[in-house]
């Protein structure tokens, strides 16, 4: 099965992929990840993906519709993907319906977490990332502890475009060009919405209710 993720930044897209990936034995594919590890290269490229990201704006379709087909493509993710921040419009989303085709796969289900602006920023101020073992944690709701996080904490780290002046420029970009793509997956009978303001358990238990009637 194939599932994407869809929600505003801070909405729990990582959290919750990272439950479906450990639970179902799947891939995460994460755009924003994919683009964070370019701009650790500090290629040319890297550098002005960089600037991009760093004004909450979407990188160009080419650089990420590249970067996703290198992952999708691979014999041993074939049906076991989970998309966390790809599609983010529609020349994406239908870009990836062409790359499905192209290697024989489907989407089996789009699931979009509703989250309110207020607690989006709440989450993002406290989001902390392991740079070893990829978590995501957050100081308020979701802290890093001996039971779930086996890394050092010194090795927790903040993302530079987690801030409060980008915040607000992301989720407009997310309200602009990522929203109305719902309704491209809404009408193929895919879209499934989730309250995702809940506590991380409550709303993993009910992914998981939609997960376990999809066909694998
Ligand atoms: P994320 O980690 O999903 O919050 O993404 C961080 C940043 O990476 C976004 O604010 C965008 O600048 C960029 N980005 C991530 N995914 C995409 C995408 N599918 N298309 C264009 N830009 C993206």
């Amino acid at each position: 099965m194939n599932i994407i993720l869809f929600g505003p930044p801070g909405a729990g897209k990582g959290t919750q992929g990272d439950n479906l990936k450990k639970d179902f034995d799947l891939f995460k594919i994460s755009s924003g990840d994919l683009l964070r590890e370019e701009i650790k290269k500090k290629s040319a490229i890297g550098i002005k993906i960089k600037t991009i990201v760093d004004k909450g704006i979407l990188v160009s379709d080419d650089i990420i519709n590249n970067l996703i087909e290198i992952v999708l493509s691979k014999k041993s993710h074939s049906n076991r993907l989970i998309f966390d921040g790809y599609p983010r419009n529609l020349s994406q989303a239908k870009n990836l319906d062409v790359l499905m085709n192209k290697y024989n796969q489907k989407i089996s289900c789009a699931l979009s977490l509703k989250v309110n602006k207020n607690i989006i920023v709440k989450r993002i101020l406290g989001r902390q990332i392991c740079s070893k073992c990829g978590l995501t944690f957050n100081t308020f709701f979701n802290p890093s502890t001996k039971e779930n996080h086996n890394c050092n904490t010194n090795l927790l780290q903040k993302r530079s475009d987690d801030n409060e002046g980008i915040i607000n420029k992301r989720f407009a970009t997310y309200e602009k060009e990522t929203l109305p793509i719902l309704d491209y997956y809404k009408d193929q009978n895919l879209l499934r919405e989730i309250d995702g303001m809940r506590e991380i358990p409550l709303i993993y238990q009910e992914i998981r209710g939609i997960i376990d009637t999809l066909e694998t």
